[in-house]
């Protein structure tokens, strides 16, 4: 792939001082990015399993870097995460993707609700519910249209903090989602501890579906238990038709992968909504 193929190579196969030069000059570039508006989000659809319609949808960053072109969040989110960065990266993420709710909004285009991740970190700052209501209320977005996703690590620091600011938002109707949900060391604790609606099946799982039976087995589990737990279900990583079809035949609810749309600027995006007489 083209997109921060340079960046990636440079990263994994340079001797250690280059890798590290390399690390701090692309560091030095993100400190600088939001302030000059090149961080941008994509959307990728999520379709309701019952009818194939959009009724969500993943906000994913990336960066448009001026030399390095797209810069994929896997390569500048694990830095962000290390420096204080993912604080401000992470406010502008809520803040673009509310305007953008607000936005389709306005234009009669239906969307039940975007789902945004947050790192551990925006957590451990124990800012997260005021930075979320910020963006809520400046662009006059309601709670229920926002989704939350977490992940388990976010248990490894004050759980009890980060439990109670989720409990907070989703008090306010925010809905928790825990994303790639059975590949971390205690999913079944952590469903038990932390205040949620939503599970999301790991790739891991979905991609080896029909090919593999312990796969299967374990995405059967998962989906039998966000049933006896009441959550809601959504399955990522789904790229052919098979294992969308087993899938749906396992019952779960939402559906998300290269199958049904990879992430895509918001313009392209909106294109596949349903648009009602705008307001
Ligand atoms: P994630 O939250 O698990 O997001 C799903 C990743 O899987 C995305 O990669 C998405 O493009 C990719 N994906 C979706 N469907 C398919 C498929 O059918 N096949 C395959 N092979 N991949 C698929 P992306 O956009 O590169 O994001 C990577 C990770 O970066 C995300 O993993 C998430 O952990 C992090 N990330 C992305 N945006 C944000 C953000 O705004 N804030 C934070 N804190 N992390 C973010
Ligand atoms: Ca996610
Ligand atoms: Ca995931
Ligand atoms: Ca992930």
């Amino acid at each position: 792939a083209k997109e921060g193929g340079r960046g990636r190579h440079a990263m994994f196969e340079e001797p250690l001082d280059a890798r590290l030069h390399e690390r701090g000059a692309l560091l030095a570039d993100l400190r600088q990015a939001v302030a000059r508006r090149e961080l941008l989000l994509h959307y990728q659809p999520r379709v309701a399993a019952a009818d194939g319609g959009i009724r969500s949808a993943e906000a994913l960053v990336r960066w448009q870097h001026p030399g390095r072109g797209l810069v994929p969040p896997g390569v500048f989110i694990p830095l962000a995460e290390e420096s204080d960065l993912i604080e401000s990266i992470g406010s502008w993420v809520l803040d673009e993707a509310c305007r953008q709710l607000a936005l389709w909004r306005r234009q009669g285009r239906v969307l039940d609700r975007l789902s945004v991740n947050v790192s551990p970190r925006q957590l451990q700052s124990g800012r997260l519910v005021e930075t979320v209501e910020a963006a809520l209320l400046r662009h006059g977005v309601p709670w229920r249209q926002l989704e939350l996703e977490v992940t388990e690590s976010l248990l490894v620091g004050d759980a009890r903090q980060a439990s109670a600011q989720l409990a907070e938002l989703r008090q306010r109707g925010v809905l928790i989602a825990l994303d790639d949900f059975g590949t971390g060391y205690s999913s079944l604790a952590t469903l038990r501890d932390l205040p949620i609606d939503v599970m999301k099946v790991d790739r891991a799982f979905v991609r080896d579906l029909g090919s593999d039976a312990s796969a299967q087995a374990i995405t059967r589990a998962i989906l039998t238990l966000a049933q006896s737990l009441g959550k809601h279900s959504v399955a990522e990583g789904i790229e052919g038709e098979a294992q969308a079809a087993a899938l749906r035949q396992l019952g779960c609810d939402e559906l998300q992968g290269y199958l049904f749309g990879r992430p895509m600027p918001a313009a392209e995006f909106e294109q596949r909504l349903p648009q009602i007489s705008a307001a």
